[in-house]
């Protein structure tokens, strides 16, 4: 089975049992999570959700920048008001710098995609602070909307508060 066969196989699966149709659209505890697309991060089990509850917003590395379009929307249309950001340890975006996927990008694909910025970053914790501050000091996000900056321990599975600073 290939894996889109796999996935409609299991989602026949989920649909049977489905009981949930009737969810109002805006998230139940108005809060919206920025995390990385990392595939060991499940965000329901990691962070206690369930259907109805939180937007979640990822994108590679969790970053605010990339999100924001999905913020602002999500405050001034569907009502939440908390924001945590939850980039991780051993993130795939501290692996290389923008000159690293230009020349990759190049290479395979024959392209200058040299204007554009893939958001890496060089230290986790920092940019954790950098990306809460963004958002904190954008004109686009409230100043009553209360902003969290995390590490989430691929390890140890942890959620780990980072003091912005
Ligand atoms: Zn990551």
């Amino acid at each position: 089975m290939s894996v889109v066969e796999e996935i409609r196989a299991a989602n026949q699966a989920y649909a049977n049992s489905w009981t949930k149709g009737q969810l109002p659209l805006p998230p139940a505890r108005k809060v919206a999570i920025v995390t990385c697309m990392d595939a060991r991060i499940l965000p329901a089990s990691a962070f206690g959700l369930k259907e109805g509850d939180a937007h979640v917003i990822r994108n590679a590395g969790g970053r605010t920048p990339e999100a924001l379009r999905s913020l602002v929307i999500s405050q001034q249309l569907l009502g939440t008001d908390t924001i945590i950001v939850a980039q991780h340890t051993d993130c795939g975006m501290l692996t290389f710098e923008n000159k690293d996927i230009h020349a990759v990008i190049h290479k395979n694909l024959g392209e200058d995609a040299s204007h554009i910025d893939f958001l890496p970053f060089p230290q986790l914790e920092q940019n954790v602070r950098n990306d809460v501050q963004f958002l904190r000091t954008h004109p686009l996000i409230p100043r009553n909307v209360n902003v969290y900056g995390f590490v989430f321990d691929v390890a140890t599975g942890r959620l780990i508060s980072v003091d912005a600073e």
